[in-house]
């Protein structure tokens, strides 16, 4: 009997990390990402600043809850799934340590977001997860028992069990192809973004 199989959609922090830890505990399933550009993991790379704030030294899930001003109560319960200490130990089995700064942020020792994005990419080599880059998924079905995916060139996919985690997008209307499958989205609003500053110098004419 052919494998189950499982499709990521989103090659970003979260679809990789669904992906290597679902491949780790399923040695029996096949898992693809796919992803729509042709970067993946792009914004763990510009995640603190190029360091990654993996996470914070905060060890008590009431006090961390209020700093989620708009989702306290629902990060609660995957708070209590996989806490700091959980990642902390996560990335260190993996060869990763994390360091502690005076207010609580942890980074890789490194200071170097590539450390992680190298320990999730050798993760999905390891545990045999295959990426298909410019992979754009359009419109989910939900079958009987399976999902039915059509790609933006046409072709066709199908799948036992799919995560969706494409992310954030800056408009509702492109959450459409996910509320079609009955799900409700939030309105979304802005939150952390880069600037790219450039430096201008202006000539002004020296007046007599
Ligand atoms: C400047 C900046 C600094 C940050 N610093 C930190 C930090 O220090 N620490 C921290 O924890 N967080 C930080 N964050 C937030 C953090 O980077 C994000 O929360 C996290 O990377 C989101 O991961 P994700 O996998 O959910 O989404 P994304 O990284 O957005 O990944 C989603 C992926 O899905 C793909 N995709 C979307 N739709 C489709 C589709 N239909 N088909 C196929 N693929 C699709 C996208 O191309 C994308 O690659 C920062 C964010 C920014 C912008």
């Amino acid at each position: 009997m052919a494998n189950k199989k499982l499709i990521v959609i989103g090659g970003g922090a979260a679809g990789f990390f669904c992906a290597v830890n679902a491949a780790r505990m399923n040695p029996e399933l096949e898992i693809f990402i796919l992803e729509k550009s042709n970067k993946l993991l792009s914004k763990v790379g510009v995640s603190g600043g190029g360091r990654c704030n993996v996470t914070h030294a905060c060890y008590d899930i009431q006090e961390i809850i209020k700093k989620y001003p708009r989702g306290g109560s629902f990060v609660k319960k995957a708070f209590h799934q996989f806490f700091t200490t959980d990642t902390i130990n996560w990335f260190e089995e993996r060869g990763v340590k994390l360091k502690t700064e005076k207010d609580g942020r942890m980074f890789p020792v490194t200071d170097s977001s590539q450390t992680i994005i190298n320990c999730l990419l050798s993760e999905a080599q390891q545990y045999g997860v295959k990426i298909l880059m410019k992979t754009e998924v359009k419109t989910i079905v939900k079958e009987d028992d399976w999902f039915k995916l059509e790609l933006s060139n046409g072709e066709l996919l199908t799948s036992d069990f799919i995560c969706i985690a494409s992310g954030g997008y800056p408009k509702t209307s492109m959450f459409e192809w996910l509320t079609k499958l009955g799900h409700s989205v939030e309105e979304p609003v802005p939150s952390l973004f880069t600037f790219n500053l450039c430096r201008t110098y202006l000539s002004i004419p020296l007046l007599n």
